[in-house]
């Protein structure tokens, strides 16, 4: 079973501010708070959509 979520280390939440809370969605492109379930699309330099 391949994983596609990839927890961010040493980042913080800037909602709750909980250290390594954060994961990363890989198939969804976007990041979630598991403490606070605050999400956010990355940003990336291409700027493309899918
Ligand atoms: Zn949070």
């Amino acid at each position: 079973m391949r994983l596609l979520a990839h927890v961010l280390d040493g980042l913080r939440c800037s909602v709750c501010h909980t250290e390594n809370a954060l994961w990363m969605d890989l198939a969804a492109g976007l990041v979630e708070c598991r403490e606070c379930g605050q999400s956010a699309l990355i940003v990336t330099d291409g700027g493309r959509t899918a």
